[in-house]
């Protein structure tokens, strides 16, 4: 058997993990550089040369750093992924090519076929893989168990366990995967560890007195995380302030609420107040009614003519904004500087609630001890080969051998780290 980490051992994004023997080979990801990223994107040749002699590639989410390259997969290679995720990457892609031709994404994502958390899949009978659900700020995420030539290998993908669906981390490892010969686990905080780590329930009780004190708050987050939503969607109950959402956030919203409402009551977003036309919040009697709840309004990063606007039209209170994004964005001059989230930002001046500075914002990703707690409890007999983490982040481990940047062979398994 042979793993290779095509990328992803050095930067966080754009990951790409194979998993081969001498009669099968599948994907865990495809994903693409991450937006700001200097790195060449691969092209379409360059994919059919790393892939085309693929059966099968999984995906862990939805996320662009580990899906992007999906329609540039040829078209004999069967694409799984969760159900859930595949309808939020038709939501995302419909959206997009309003604007811009994105059929090739939308014809790939009618092939994709969806699994099912703890359905084991038979690739030609020889590698096995079974999808766990896991907490990310992307919703329908998993980690996977590969077996193959009698080794089992865990690849993590994106996780953490401080969203509100963390806690069955530890019990799904123990009750489902046990000990694992090869741990393929992310490191995105490996580099961030001074972040702190607020709770998304926190970040809900944050949210409830900013509303209290605030009429009019618009929240810059992903349209997509489906635990940070559901922490405003809450907090607006609570206050009886208005969950106010466009028309593609409101279908964003109902693909949560159709396949995790059952799970939570928290994401069941049925208390959601829909703009259905462009600037409707200027028809008269809606607009008094937003003035007279007072609202939150998740917005994106391309949304900053539709704020502007809206701050002349409310404008008998100062609007605050709530960051609720990473703080990379935001900082001026740096690789992943956004000039958009800068042009929202400096139209509230002081008028901020500023990310994890302010417990507004938390990472998707797992703090540094859930990641040497996730080895000890899987404890790999192998080693751990950890990937989706910057450049000089280094992972340290008392009891496995870490495979960084390099050629191994060990074990009956060659291992290729890029
Ligand atoms: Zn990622
Ligand atoms: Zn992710």
């Amino acid at each position: 058997m042979k793993i290779t980490i095509h990328r992803g051992a050095n930067q966080i994004g754009g990951c790409i993990t194979e998993i081969a023997t001498e009669e099968a080979k599948v994907f865990i990801d495809f994903g693409c550089n991450l937006p700001g990223s200097k790195k060449e994107e691969l092209t379409a040749k360059e994919v059919d040369e790393i892939a085309g002699d693929a059966d099968a590639i999984f995906y862990s989410h939805y996320h662009g750093d580990h899906v992007g390259l999906h329609h540039l997969i040829p078209v004999r290679i069967a694409q799984y992924m969760g159900a859930g995720a595949i309808d939020i990457m038709r939501c995302k892609y419909d959206a997009l090519n309003t604007h811009q031709d994105f059929s090739q994404q939308l014809t790939a994502i009618k092939r994709m076929i969806p699994f099912k958390e703890r359905e084991r899949i038979a690739v030609k009978n020889n590698i096995f893989v079974t999808p766990f659900f896991v907490s990310h700020s992307a919703f329908d995420a998993y980690m996977f168990l590969i077996e193959c030539d009698g080794k089992r290998i865990l690849h993590t993908g994106d996780f953490r366990r401080h969203g509100y669906l963390g806690k069955g981390l530890f019990p799904t490892l123990e009750k489902f995967i046990g000990k694992v010969d090869i741990l393929i686990t992310e490191g995105t905080m490996l580099g961030r560890s001074q972040e702190q780590v607020v709770t998304e329930h926190q970040i809900q009780l944050n949210t409830i007195q900013a509303l209290r004190e605030h009429k009019y708050v618009f929240a810059l987050c992903s349209s997509t995380d489906i635990d940070r939503l559901a922490s405003f969607h809450a907090a607006c109950k609570k206050t009886g302030r208005l969950f106010l959402v466009d028309a593609y956030q409101r279908r964003v919203l109902d693909v949560f609420s159709e396949y995790s409402g059952s799970k939570s009551s928290l994401y069941k977003f049925d208390n959601v107040f829909e703009l259905r036309d462009h600037k409707s919040y200027r028809i008269e009697k809606i607009t008094n009614y937003l003035r007279d709840k007072g609202f939150l309004m998740p917005v994106r990063m391309n949304s900053l003519w539709l704020i502007e606007d809206m701050v002349q039209v409310f404008n008998d209170e100062a609007p605050w904004l709530l960051y609720s994004m990473w703080s990379g964005y935001a900082e001026g001059g740096g690789d992943n500087a956004n000039e958009n989230v800068i042009a929202i930002r400096h139209l509230f001046e002081n008028r901020i609630l500023d990310g994890v500075k302010d417990g507004f914002h938390t990472s998707g990703h797992a703090d540094v001890a859930t990641l040497s707690e996730i080895c000890q409890a899987v404890s790999p007999s192998i080693g751990t080969i950890p990937i989706h983490k910057d450049v000089g982040a280094n992972y340290k481990s008392r009891t496995s051998r870490v495979f960084d940047e390099g050629f191994f062979k060990t074990d009956g398994i060659e291992i290729e780290v890029h």
